[in-house]
This record gives structure tokens, C-alpha cells and sequence, in this order.
């Protein structure tokens, strides 16, 4: 629409804020039973050494089937569940619902859950964490939690106490989104990651734009010089594979390997080495 006069324009906009004021109203308040209803799911996506190509892990995705909306992107109902609180029990249905998946696969496989910043603040995380892998059996080596470092940007001194005690359950703790927001090399060096998760927004620049290839170099040095194996996102080409080999890079994710399905533990689609 073009050119209408200003305040039929204002009237228009306004009218579309409502809508989605109106539809984030509905999300958090359909979320609340959305776990009881069974309209949560988790998909899992391989993530793969680039040394070995073989499969050493994979990452869980909340997926959520809204009866009416239909299916609700992490990136819209997540935000939503931080601020009710919600995040709490779905994040740990999320967990439990992983580890208890991942104890039936092969022992070599990890898997790796994320962790939003108002889990990781709450203080009896760590007692959570330890209830689940006792209840599901999953060994704590296999367990990865990611965490963005938004996390870890507002309160630093919980975030780092916290971090503290899931690594003594020998978990390892991986930092997701690397180089988007806040990122700074201080928080990388101070806090206990075992594993850095390059931004996807770096490799889909990648191919022909010279300073995306300089900042994932950059930051494989980095991992290189803390001892941090690095993981790069969304990797969708054979160029972008070629890349990541070529400049080292430890591990890697993305639709180019597959996308992320549902899995049932005895499904023959469920393959191990490639
Ligand atoms: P993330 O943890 O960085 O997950 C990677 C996202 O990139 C996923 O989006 C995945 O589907 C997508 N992706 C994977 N490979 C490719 C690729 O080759 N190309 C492109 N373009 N995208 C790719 P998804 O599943 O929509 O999740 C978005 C975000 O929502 C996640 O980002 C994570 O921050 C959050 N999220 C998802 N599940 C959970 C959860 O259980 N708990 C929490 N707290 N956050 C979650
Ligand atoms: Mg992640
Ligand atoms: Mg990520
Ligand atoms: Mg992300």
C-alpha cells in the first residue's frame, strides 16, 4: 500500500501491532498447557567431526504444534516462555525429554540441549540437571548444554557460579551464536566452555565476501589458543564444507548434513557413521 494519506496509514499500523500483541497474548497462554497437551516435540539434528565425518552428536530443537497457528518457530515462543517463566518447566521437559532419548543410542553419541539465561540463573539448575541424568541414566560426558552469552552478559557473577557447578557434574557447556550480540573475549576466556558454536550468520556470508571468511578464521584460532574445539552452524553447501575443512574447523551442523527430524530410538532411520 502506497501513498495513502497518514492517517489511514497510522490506523492501518496500529491495527497490525494489535494483531500481534493479540497473537503473543494467545501463544503464552496456550503455552502454559502445551506440554500437558502434547503439542511440544523435540527434533535433533546431527552434528558431525569434520576430521572423521562421523557423527558425534546431536543438537535437540523444541518444536511446538499450535492447534490453530500451527507450527510456532523456537525464535517466537521461546522469548515468550522466558518472560512468563514458563521456559522453566519446558526447558526441563526439554532436557528430560532429550537425555531420556539420547540414553538409547550408542554410547559414542552425545547430545546436546539448550539452556535459555532465566534456567540458567535459576539457582537449583544444577540439582535439576543431576535429578534428570539420574532419572534417565544418561551419562553426564554425553550431556551438552549450549548457552548463548546473553546468559551470561546480565548477571556474570551467578551465570559463572552456576556454570561452575553443571561442569562439576561432568557436563560440558558449549557457547552457542558465537559472534552475534555481546560477545566479547573476556567472557570467553572466563568462562568454562569446552566448545565454541560459530554463529550460522557467519558461513551463510561466507562464500565470495572475504571479512565473513576472516572472522570465522579469527575465531578457529581462538578455540585453537584456548583449547576450545570450534562448531560452525548452518552449514547448507559442499563449498561451505570445503571452506570449514580448509580452515580447520572441528565440527560442523547444518542442513547440508540434515536437517532436524524427530527421532524414535529403535527407528532404523537412525544412522551412525557416513
Ligand atoms: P540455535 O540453538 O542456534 O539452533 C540452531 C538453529 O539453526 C535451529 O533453528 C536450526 O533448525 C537452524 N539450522 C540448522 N541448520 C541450519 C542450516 O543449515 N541453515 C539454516 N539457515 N538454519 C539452520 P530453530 O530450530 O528454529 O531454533 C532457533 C533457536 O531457538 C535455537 O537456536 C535456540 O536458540 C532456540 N531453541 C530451540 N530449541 C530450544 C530449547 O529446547 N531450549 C531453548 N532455551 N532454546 C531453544
Ligand atoms: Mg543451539
Ligand atoms: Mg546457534
Ligand atoms: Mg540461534
Amino acid at each position: 500500500r502506497a501513498k495513502t494519506n497518514p492517517s489511514e496509514t497510522t490506523c492501518y499500523y496500529e491495527h497490525g501491532m494489535d494483531e500481534k500483541a493479540r497473537r503473543r497474548r494467545q501463544l503464552a497462554n496456550d503455552l502454559r498447557l502445551a506440554i500437558d497437551r502434547g503439542e511440544l516435540a523435540l527434533v535433533y539434528q546431527e552434528q558431525r567431526s569434520l576430521k572423521t565425518k562421523m557423527l558425534s552428536g546431536y543438537e535437540a530443537l523444541l518444536r511446538w504444534h499450535h492447534p490453530g497457528f500451527g507450527p510456532v518457530a523456537p525464535a517466537e515462543f521461546i522469548p515468550i516462555a522466558e518472560e512468563t517463566g514458563d521456559i522453566i518447566r519446558i526447558g526441563e521437559w526439554a532436557l528430560r525429554t532429550a537425555c531420556a532419548e539420547a540414553a538409547r543410542w550408542p554410547s559414542q553419541i552425545k547430545i546436546a540441549v539448550n539452556l535459555s539465561p532465566v534456567q540458567l540463573l535459576k539457582p537449583d539448575l544444577p540439582d535439576t540437571i543431576a535429578q534428570v541424568l539420574l532419572e534417565t541414566r544418561l551419562p553426564a560426558r554425553r550431556l551438552e548444554l549450549e548457552i548463548t552469552e546473553s546468559a551470561i552478559i546480565s548477571e556474570k557473577i551467578k551465570a559463572l557460579h552456576s556454570l561452575r557447578r553443571i561442569k562439576a557434574l561432568g557436563i560440558s557447556v558449549a557457547m552457542d551464536d558465537f559472534g552475534t550480540g555481546y560477545s566479547s573475549l573476556d567472557t570467553l576466556h572466563s568462562f568454562p566452555f569446552d566448545r565454541i558454536k560459530i554463529d550460522k550468520s557467519f558461513l551463510l556470508r561466507a562464500e565470495g565476501n572475504h571479512q565473513a571468511r576472516t572472522i570465522i578464521r579469527a575465531v578457529l584460532a581462538l578455540g585453537r589458543s584456548l583449547g576450545m574445539p570450534v562448531l560452525a552452524e548452518g552449514v547448507e553447501t559442499q563449498r561451505q564444507l570445503e571452506l570449514l575443512i580448509d580452515e580447520g574447523c572441528d565440527e560442523a551442523q547444518g542442513y547440508y548434513f540434515g536437517r532436524p527430524v524427530p527421532i524414535q530410538g529403535d527407528a532404523p532411520g537412525f544412522v551412525l557413521a557416513g
